[in-house]
């Protein structure tokens, strides 16, 4: 009989919407809260790549060696190579796909169609040595079967060659300009993942879903008609080569006054060289150190800004039409600050934004932006893509299964970067509201995905990646956790996963419950199970308190609507006020809403 009940009780558990999840045992891999652990490990790839820029046939050449590092503790007998340009091959699933364009806010769309570009990359070469490797392509990935087994800790070389065409319209990720300017983002094979997770991280690139990199080092050698600048992940290693003395000058201003912008390339000298010929070529030469990827741009006629805030050079490149760049500069260095100070210092020595064709798109050290019209506009998306230099390129999550973790994480940091740039502005005290009638317009009960769906396969990824978690992180801290524990958990998951991959979007239940963990089991029931789609109402809820499972005082509002098992928990934030749910409450303050649903089923009984 007492094993009947515990079955039955069992079966009413699962069913209950706070049920714990399955997750996967603690190892010594990664620890219960999802954390690297003590035998954590992740492999390397060092990148030296020579490219050549055709501006006659607006193909891009590169070659160049790919040092790649087994640390796992498995032998691989291959590799499988990321081929992002592939997205834009006959045939592609892509094309065939013909997804309809992606809606951000603002009026930003994303195609993923390449506006009917076709194209794709061709390798060249992929050996080791003198020895051409079998390859096997499928789609916008390919796997390079090893010469020989790669056993643990052992390194192997590759040497890479490959061009493709750059399409005028890249998916949001790469363009050009005519043959006048180009950005270029994942143009070179790159290494897939291969993780404790799920092996070889093969996931193709369809579009929505960005990357997911290894870490290493970069050097990377650039040549481009003798006019063009360059702006690059990394530091310019041959300046002397490359700047003008003018140039040098003006850029050391920068550094003597900190916090100043100083005009390296001011507009007059941008419309100048528009039209000035330059014969021949020059070699601009990039090296880059613990970054998961290399994104650059290059052009003519390019305003060229730089200011220092704590010997970090912010640059931003813009055409001469393109307004309101001049201010984008004091934008990038303000969220530069805001960010280092919420999150953690901002680790490299440059960042540069990039205006133009491309409406938004982060790569280490560099962020791709448009002009837009609107201040307002024109600081979130230049921030948030700064934001990006944090989430993902130093907590490396796996942004083609899980866009919320970097967007969302992004989203949420954003809206605290947005209010303290407008802070005393009508725009600054209400820019939060939108993620309440985001959630009203959005959080349809039966068609709301949860946030753990992948962005292939997302309606609504604005809501579902960005904004969702966004609401997420902003209901716990505000009416869960409170500032000071999620402020202290957030910094902390920044930093103890820095340059890590595969971070874990769940964990299990841990008895020494630390706002952390609590972080991670709170994302755990929202992220998988969509709670948010369960019925609202409009009704007030009566006033109570409570206390959540951390420990921590709640500011929630709770209600009995009408069972227990309907229990919802009110979450106000500036502007209005939304119902979620937390699950337990602790004793005294409520049942557990697990062990109440079980009786009364087993009083019925
Ligand atoms: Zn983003």
């Amino acid at each position: 009989m007492l094993a009947l009940l515990l079955a039955l009780q069992q079966s009413v558990a699962d069913s209950s919407p706070f049920r714990a999840l399955a997750l996967p045992a603690p190892t010594p891999v990664r620890t219960a809260a999802g954390a690297p652990g003590p035998r954590y490990w992740q492999q390397r790839a060092d990148y030296t790549l020579e490219a050549t820029l055709d501006t006659a046939t607006n193909v891009l050449r590169g070659r160049g060696r790919i040092y790649y590092v087994n640390r796992s503790p498995e032998t691989l007998s291959s590799v499988w190579v990321q081929l992002d340009q592939n997205l834009f091959a006959p045939g592609s699933v892509s094309g065939i796909l013909n997804q309809p364009p992606l809606l951000f806010a603002g009026g930003v769309v994303f195609d993923f169609s390449g506006k009917g570009f076709v194209g794709g990359v061709t390798v060249d070469r992929f050996a080791v040595g003198t020895q051409q490797l079998k390859t096997k392509v499928f789609g916008t990935m390919m796997r390079v079967e090893l010469p020989r087994p790669l056993g643990p800790d052992l390194s192997v070389t590759f040497d890479i060659a490959w061009h493709f065409p750059i399409p005028p319209y890249g998916a949001g990720r790469m363009g050009r300009v005519g043959s006048r300017f180009y950005e270029l983002g994942q143009w070179y094979p790159r290494m897939a993942v291969y993780d404790d997770v799920h092996g070889w991280n093969t996931l193709p690139y369809v579009g929505a879903g960005e990357f997911y990199l290894e870490y290493g080092d970069f050097d990377v050698s650039l040549t481009v008609p003798a006019g063009f600048q360059i702006a690059a992940t990394g530091m310019l290693a041959n300046p002397t080569m490359i700047r003008t003395a003018q140039e040098r000058a003006r850029l050391a201003k920068a550094f003597e006054n900190p916090g100043q912008v100083v005009s390296v390339i001011t507009r007059p000298e941008a419309v100048a060289n528009a039209t000035r010929k330059v014969p021949g070529t020059r070699t601009w030469r990039f090296t880059a150190s613990g970054a998961r990827d290399f994104a650059w741009a290059t052009g003519p006629d390019l305003r060229w800004d730089a200011s220092t805030w704590d010997g970090i050079v912010v640059q931003t490149f813009y055409h001469a039409d393109a307004t309101p760049w001049e201010e984008a500069n004091t934008m990038v260095r303000f969220a530069l600050r805001h960010f280092s100070g919420s999150l953690g210092q901002y680790p490299w020595p440059q960042v540069s934004a990039i205006e133009g064709l491309i409406e938004g798109m982060e790569y280490p050290m560099v962020i791709f932006c448009p002009s837009l019209q609107k201040r307002e506009d024109q600081y979130w998306v230049l921030m948030h893509e700064l934001g990006h230099q944090w989430f993902p390129m130093q907590v490396g999550s796996d942004e083609r299964r899980y866009p919320w973790m970097d967007e969302g994480f992004n989203t949420f940091a954003d809206y605290d970067a947005a209010e303290a740039f407008f802070k005393g502005s009508a725009y600054g005290d209400t820019v939060r509201r939108e993620l309440l009638s985001a959630y009203t317009a959005t959080a349809i009960p039966g068609s709301e995905q949860p946030m753990i769906t992948k962005p292939d396969e997302v309606r609504q990824l604005y809501w579902t990646a960005y904004q969702k978690p966004a609401l997420m992180l902003t209901i716990l801290r505000e009416s869960v956790l409170g500032r000071d524990e999620f402020d202290r958990a957030f910094r902390e998951y920044a930093r103890s996963t820095r340059r890590r991959v595969s971070i874990r979007p769940s964990t299990r239940s841990v008895p020494a419950e630390t706002a952390r963990s609590c972080i991670y089991r709170t994302a755990d029931r929202w992220c998988y199970r969509s709670p948010w789609s369960f019925a609202t109402t409009t009704e007030q809820p009566k006033p109570a308190t409570c206390r959540s499972r951390c420990g921590t005082r709640a500011a929630a509002l709770l209600t009995a609507w009408p069972r227990p098992s309907d229990w919802r928990a009110w979450s106000s934030i500036r502007g209005g006020s939304i119902p979620i749910s937390i699950g337990k409450t602790t004793p005294g303050n409520g049942e557990s809403l697990v062990d109440a649903a079980a009786s009364e089923l087993l009083d019925e009984i």
